[in-house]
């Protein structure tokens, strides 16, 4: 790991790349810089990018610059009531080039109730303890409004640290931990270089949870490729069974020509799964869940069915019925659903039962001459625009 902290140059406020869907809303206050891992063949975020940690006076005078420009805009709307995009235009108008970045953060953080924060980059808690507990005092004495502080975390990270330092955090303010586990199956696990087994897994979830920290697996369908699909599914959902976390994740592998996974695939040593290989994966995988009861959510526009998610026991039987039913559809109307979900068409399969979406659909299709043995590859590159 490389730590610069040495390098005490302040270059303003910064944000990392990338964040989960579901901290769309969050001010994202970057710690640390890219992956202290960095390995994962299916990555390409990090990739060439060193790791560093910003020293933590730099990371308290970002926060200090939103809270500065958060005031500005408190005060705009107890002057003249909610800001006009006039008032905006003449606020920025005033800022310098530096100020730019981290008042679009404040305004877009204010705009939406400043309720939650999201702890950036890879693997937060590489940091120790004292600085993040730090950081963490800032946050909530400056935004004592903030409900969720949240992170991404590396189970091999985390299945490091002691239930007591986890509690501290938690006591601190940071309640809910994103964890990549991608996989149950320790041969997935040791192909893609996910730098943690099955057991790392299990250990850093329950630690999380027994810390009281709310916690976030993501599993990725698709992953084990389409040799080792069910293997991928089955342990996946055994290791989540042994955890029991508060979100399951779904987001569908796709595969960006920068990662090294689409080296493997250009050589021959993995073999993609389809759509429809893909979607069977996870009807064995929600199958075989068990006493989890927590939210399966499929919050990634990766996603194919992005309904197929829900509270866990009660929703099980409703989502695994939405996978049969696209499973047991024709092939053609499977192709035009895919191809239609891709292209925005459709947003869900019930929307098959509009006949004006389908024609659309199926124009497309006619079109570019989609057929059975083409439709994956076609998708594929729509897919590979999102990511
Ligand atoms: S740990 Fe996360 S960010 Fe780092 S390489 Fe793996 S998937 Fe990417």
């Amino acid at each position: 790991m490389t730590d610069t902290t040495a390098v005490h140059i302040y270059n303003g406020y910064e944000q990392g790349p990338i964040r989960p869907p579901s901290e769309a809303q969050s001010l994202l206050l970057r710690i640390t810089r890219n992956c202290p891992w960095n390995r994962c063949t299916f990555c390409p975020v990090y990739k060439g990018s060193r790791f560093s940690i910003r020293p933590v006076v730099h990371v308290l005078r970002d926060l200090d610059t939103v809270a500065g420009h958060v005031q500005q805009l408190v005060t705009l709307e107890a002057n003249s009531g909610s800001p006009t995009e006039q008032d905006l235009r003449n606020l920025m108008g005033r800022l310098s080039h530096a100020e730019i970045r981290p008042f679009r953060a404040a305004l877009t953080w204010y705009l939406a109730g400043m309720e939650s924060v999201f702890l950036q980059d890879a693997d937060s808690l590489v940091l120790q303890l004292p600085s993040l507990l730090t950081i963490l005092k800032h946050l909530t004495t400056h935004f004592p409004q903030i409900r969720r502080i949240t992170t991404y975390g590396r189970s091999a990270t985390i299945a490091r640290m002691t239930e007591n330092n986890l509690i501290a955090l938690a006591t601190a303010g940071l309640n809910r931990i994103h964890i990549g586990m991608e996989s149950g199956d320790k041969g997935v696990l040791a192909r893609v270089c996910k730098g943690s087994n099955k057991e790392t897994h299990i250990t850093a979830g329950c630690l999380v949870k027994q810390a009281g920290i709310e916690l976030s697996e993501y599993y990725m369908p698709g992953l084990g490729g389409s040799e080792h699909y069910q293997e991928h599914a089955l342990e996946t959902a055994d290791a989540l069974n042994r955890i029991n976390p508060d979100f399951i994740r779904l987001r569908t592998l796709a595969i960006p020509e920068r990662s090294p996974l689409a080296q493997e695939v250009r050589n021959g040593h993995f073999s993609k799964c389809s759509d429809l290989l893909v979607i069977k994966e996870i009807l064995l995988f929600i199958e075989n869940l068990q006493g989890v009861t927590g939210y399966l959510a499929s919050d990634h526009i990766l996603n194919l069915l992005p309904e197929v998610e829900g509270q866990l026991p009660q929703d099980k039987e409703r989502m695994t019925h939405v996978l049969r039913t696209f499973l047991e559809l024709d092939r053609q109307t499977q192709i035009l659903f895919q191809l239609g979900r891709r292209l925005g068409i459709f947003t869900r399969l019930a929307d098959l039962d509009d006949p004006q979406r389908l024609v659309e659909a199926a124009t497309v299709a006619a079109e570019f001459g989609v057929t059975a043995s083409s439709i994956d590859a076609i998708t594929d590159d729509i897919v590979r625009k999102f990511i």
